[in-house]
């Protein structure tokens, strides 16, 4: 193992990514970077919707919410964090995303070297500028993360981790269960019909609808459809859509107890979206939809985790709703088809962690 020096061994900022499911996905680099620094101070600052699901990271001590998105306010949050973190030393400020934005506020809280990929015409803000790795695509969102790590010359411990969930979520989840899964004892299915990202990466709502049908039919699987607290009449829509064969929990959860009830499925289905990369850390085996982005950089790794697609010629197109109007990448996968995969699935084995 390489050692660290003892200097390292103290205080680590970590800029985290914007998005919740990037977020998760920078898990491995938390928890290699605890690894490395098990008497060290690990704080993260984040944008207040991600921050959430930092706080229920175990390799995280303490997280520091910027309160606005952009503009006057955002400069605002930032500089009164410079405020409280710039007084305590610092060694490292890690950089996730590759914005010039997050070089600019490593620079105002730091104090520390800051440490990024050389991306945003943002190298001469950092102490180390990596250079970003070479090829197309560029690799999982998981390794990109982890290759800071490693051009730093560090371990990196943890490729897969898994999200424990504290006792208080975890009585969270079972009382969200008593009180709003469908009796029974079929396999526990969680659908996402909504996307953060914009509707591009949803798959069709009648789609869920028919498919939760089929299976509370066909398996007697009982259904419970998830989602933010601006997703609840699309959640409504499905459910009615389904006569009842899914029941939402839409906007009943917070990211701090999500990844518990997340651990209590035996399945998640779902778009490319931040609750099915947190359903992955939480252990809970996945079947995804993927259209507008690359499942190759952020599919979800491993065995226990399925993704289907098109192969369209516009795919991957990155845009939140489709340009060309018809959103064939996720209209083109049937309900009958991913009914057949849920099957296949469960036939293999219920849980991920199994
Ligand atoms: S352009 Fe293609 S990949 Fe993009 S949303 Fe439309 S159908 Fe999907």
């Amino acid at each position: 193992m390489v050692s660290v020096p003892d200097q390292l061994k103290s205080r680590h900022i970590v800029v985290a990514p914007n998005w919740i499911g990037d977020t998760a996905m920078a898990a491995p680099f938390l928890a290699s970077l605890r690894a490395v620094l098990p008497g060290g101070r690990i704080e993260a600052v984040a944008n207040s919707w991600t921050a959430g699901l930092l706080r229920a990271f175990p390799w995280v001590d303490e997280v520091h919410a910027i309160g606005a998105r952009d503009g006057l306010e955002w400069w605002k949050s930032a500089l009164s964090l410079r405020g409280n973190l710039g007084r305590r030393g610092t060694e490292t400020v890690w950089l996730l995303p590759n914005s010039f934005r997050s070089a600019v506020l490593g620079l105002l809280i730091g104090g520390g070297r800051r440490v990024g990929y050389a991306t945003d015409k943002r190298g001469f803000l950092l102490g180390r500028a990596v250079a970003p790795p070479p090829g197309s695509p560029p690799p999982h969102l998981i390794d990109y993360y982890l290759g800071l790590l490693e051009a730093e010359g560090w371990p990196v411990a943890h490729r897969g981790v898994r999200l424990p969930v504290t006792p208080e979520a975890g009585r969270f989840a079972e009382a969200i269960f008593a009180k709003k899964a469908p009796p029974g004892e079929g396999p526990l299915i969680g659908f996402h019909p909504g996307a953060a990202f914009g509707e591009s990466k949803t798959w069709p709502a009648d789609f869920f609808a028919r498919l939760a049908k089929g299976l509370a039919e066909g398996l007697g699987a009982r259904i419970l459809l998830f989602g933010g607290p601006n997703e609840t009449e699309l959640a409504d829509w499905v459910s009615s859509a389904s006569d009842g064969a899914a029941v939402s929990i839409a906007g009943e959860d917070t990211l701090e107890t999500l990844p518990a009830i997340l651990a209590g499925l035996d399945l998640f289905l779902s778009g490319d979206t931040g609750p099915l990369h947190i359903a992955a850390l939480a252990g809970t085996r996945t079947l995804s939809f993927f259209g507008p982005t690359d499942p190759r950089r952020t599919a979800p790794p491993g065995a226990h985790h399925r993704m289907l697609r098109r192969e369209l010629e516009c795919s991957p197109c990155f845009e939140r709703l489709c340009p060309l109007g018809h959103h064939d990448c996720m209209k083109g996968i049937t309900p009958e088809e991913v009914e057949e995969e849920v099957r296949e699935i469960l036939r293999a084995g219920v849980r991920a962690t199994e």
